[in-house]
C-alpha cells in the first residue's frame, strides 16, 4: 500500500464533517480538515443556531403582550436590528472558536482554504497538495434561487441573517422549513410578512391536518399566507422592489428571501478527476457504508441528497467514523427520525404521515386532540395545539406522532424514544401523565378519531 501524509482528509468542517474528524483522530487516525468559509458549516453560521436565535427573539413580541393579563404591564417594547444581528454575530465567533478548539483537541489538522479534489488520493488546497488514504466529502449544501427576470434582487437565507436595514415589508417564496421559519421570524420582529407557496397547500411530506392546522395558526400571528402563487418577476424601484405575481397581483417590498431548497455544494471539489457517480439530483451517490463509486472516497451530510438535518449529518459521521476507523459495524437508522420546525408555536413530527401509515400498515386508527393551551385562557392570544397520533391497528403500535403548539421540538424528543422503542397505543395509555402540561395529551388521548 502506498504512503499517504493522512488517513483521512476531510472535505467541509460542517456537522458531519467535523463530527467524523474528531471520532477518526480519536481512533488513532491521522486527520486532516479543509474549510473554506466558516467552522462549524451550515448549521452554525447560517442555519440552525442563528435561526433559533432568531426566534427567541422573534417570540419575545407576543411575550410582552401575554404579559398584561398575568398583571405585567411595562412601556410599550421596541425592537432593534442591529442589536440582535450583532449579538448573534458575537456568538457566532464564539462557536467558531470553540469548533476550532474541538478539532485542535481532537489532533486533527485544520487547513483554511477549498479543497479540490486531484486524484482518488490527492487534495489540493490552494497551491499546497496533500494525499490520504481516505478522502471524506462532507461539503453540504447551498441554497437554491430559480433564474426568472429579476431573480438578482432575490436573497436565501445566506444572507438574511446579515441584512444591513431591518425589512420592514418581506416577501419569502417557499412553503417549507425555511420558508415558514422565516416567515414567522420576521412577522414576530414586527415586519409585514407576505409568504408565497405555488401549491395548494405548504409544508409537502408532513402529515396533511397538521399542515391544515399550521396554516390556519399561521394566518392567524398575521402573516399574509398565500397558497397557489408564485413570482413571475420582480423589478428594483425607488420605494423598493416589485413583486409581480403569477396571479396577476403585485406586491411591493423591501427584500425578497428565497427558501426554495438546497443543492449539493459540489462546486470546484473536482469530481471530474475521479469516479465519484452523481446522481439526477445532482447528490453524491453513496451507500449505507457512505461509500462512493471510487474506493477511496466517502461522503455523506446533505452533499448525498438525504435527510438534511444536523443529527442525521452527525450520526453519519460517526457512524462513518466506527466502521472506517473503530472496526465497528454500524449503519444509521433512518425511520423515526423526530424533526421541528420553529414556526410559532412550533411542529414537532415523528414517524408515519396518517397517510403513508395506511400505505405501509394498512388500516390505522387515528387520535387527535385540539385545544386552548391553559396559558392562553387568560392571555387572550388566539392559538390552538394540535395533537395527533397514528397507531397500526394490527400490532397496536404508535407509528406517528404529530404536533403544532408551544414547545413541540422539545416534547416530541421524548415521544421518538418511545416510538423508536416500538411503544403500542396501551403503553402510551398507561403511562401516567404530568400535569398540567401540554405533553400529558399525548398519554390520554383515548377516543378514536378516525379508524379505518
Ligand atoms: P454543512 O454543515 O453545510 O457543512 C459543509 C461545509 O463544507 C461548509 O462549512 C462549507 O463551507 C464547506 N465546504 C464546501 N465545499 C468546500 C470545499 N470545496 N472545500 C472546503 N470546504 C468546503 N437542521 C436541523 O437539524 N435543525 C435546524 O433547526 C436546522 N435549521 C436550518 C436552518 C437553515 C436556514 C438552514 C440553511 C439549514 C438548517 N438545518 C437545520 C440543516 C442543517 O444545517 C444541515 O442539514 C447540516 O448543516 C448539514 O451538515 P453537513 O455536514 O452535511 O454540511
Ligand atoms: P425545502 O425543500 O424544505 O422546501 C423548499 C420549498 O420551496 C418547497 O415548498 C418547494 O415547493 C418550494 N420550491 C422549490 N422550487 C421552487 C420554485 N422554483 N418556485 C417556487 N417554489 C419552489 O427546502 P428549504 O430551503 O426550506 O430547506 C432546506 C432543507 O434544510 C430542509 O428540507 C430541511 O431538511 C433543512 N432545514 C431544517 C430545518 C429544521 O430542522 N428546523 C430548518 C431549515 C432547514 P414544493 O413543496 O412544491 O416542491
Amino acid at each position: 500500500m502506498q504512503n499517504h501524509a493522512y488517513d483521512l482528509f476531510v472535505i467541509g468542517a460542517g456537522s458531519g464533517g467535523v463530527r467524523a474528524a474528531r471520532m477518526a483522530a480519536g481512533f488513532g487516525a491521522k486527520v486532516a480538515v479543509a474549510e473554506d468559509r466558516y467552522l462549524g458549516g451550515t448549521c452554525v453560521n447560517v442555519g440552525c443556531v442563528p435561526k433559533k436565535l432568531y426566534v427567541y427573539a422573534a417570540e419575545f413580541g407576543k411575550d410582552f403582550k401575554d404579559a398584561r393579563n398575568f398583571g405585567w404591564h411595562s412601556g410599550t417594547p421596541a425592537f432593534d436590528w442591529a442589536t440582535l444581528r450583532d449579538n448573534k454575530k458575537s456568538e457566532i465567533s464564539r462557536l467558531n472558536a470553540a469548533y476550532e478548539n474541538l478539532l485542535v483537541a481532537a489532533q486533527a489538522e485544520v487547513i483554511n482554504g477549498r479543497a479540490r479534489i486531484i486524484d482518488a488520493h490527492t487534495v489540493a488546497v490552494g497551491e499546497r497538495r496533500y494525499t490520504a488514504e481516505k478522502i471524506l466529502i462532507a461539503t453540504g449544501g447551498w441554497p437554491h434561487i430559480p433564474e426568472f427576470p429579476g431573480s438578482e434582487h432575490a436573497i436565501s437565507s445566506n444572507e438574511v441573517f446579515d441584512l444591513e436595514q431591518f425589512p420592514e415589508r418581506l416577501a419569502i417564496v417557499g412553503g417549507g422549513y425555511i420558508a415558514v421559519e422565516f416567515a414567522g421570524i420576521f412577522n414576530g420582529l414586527g415586519a409585514r410578512v407576505s409568504q408565497l407557496y405555488r401549491g395548494p397547500l405548504f409544508l409537502r411530506g408532513f402529515d396533511a391536518d397538521l399542515r391544515a392546522h399550521a396554516a390556519q395558526e399561521i394566518i392567524k400571528t398575521g402573516v399574509d399566507l398565500r397558497f397557489e402563487v408564485n413570482v413571475q418577476s420582480i423589478t428594483a424601484g425607488l420605494a423598493g422592489l416589485q413583486v409581480l405575481l403569477t396571479d396577476g397581483s403585485a406586491i411591493e417590498v423591501d427584500a425578497v428571501l428565497y427558501a426554495t431548497g438546497r443543492k449539493a455544494n459540489l462546486e470546484g471539489l473536482g469530481l471530474e478527476n475521479v469516479n465519484v457517480k452523481i446522481s439526477d439530483a445532482g447528490t453524491i451517490e453513496v451507500n449505507e457504508k457512505y461509500c462512493t463509486s471510487e474506493p477511496s472516497i466517502f461522503a455523506l451530510g446533505d452533499v448525498t441528497g438525504g435527510i438534511e438535518l444536523t443529527p442525521v449529518a452527525l450520526a453519519e459521521g460517526m457512524s462513518f467514523a466506527r466502521r472506517q476507523f473503530g472496526g465497528l459495524e454500524d449503519t444509521v437508522k433512518h425511520d423515526f427520525i423526530p424533526t421541528a420546525v420553529f414556526c410559532q408555536p412550533n411542529i414537532g413530527t415523528v414517524g408515519f404521515t396518517e397517510d403513508e401509515a395506511r400505505s405501509t400498515f394498512g388500516p390505522v386508527r387515528v387520535f387527535k386532540s385540539t385545544f386552548k393551551p391553559m396559558k392562553h385562557t387568560i392571555s387572550g392570544r388566539d392559538e390552538k395545539t394540535f395533537m395527533k397520533l397514528i397507531v397500526d391497528r394490527a400490532s397496536d403500535r404508535v407509528v406517528g406522532a404529530h404536533m403544532m403548539g408551544p414547545d413541540a421540538g422539545e416534547i416530541m424528543q421524548g415521544i421518538a424514544i418511545a416510538l423508536r422503542a416500538g411503544a403500542t397505543k396501551a403503553v402510551f395509555d398507561t403511562t401516567i401523565g404530568i400535569h398540567p402540561t401540554a405533553a400529558e395529551e399525548f398519554v390520554t388521548m383515548r377516543e378514536v378519531w378516525r379508524e379505518d
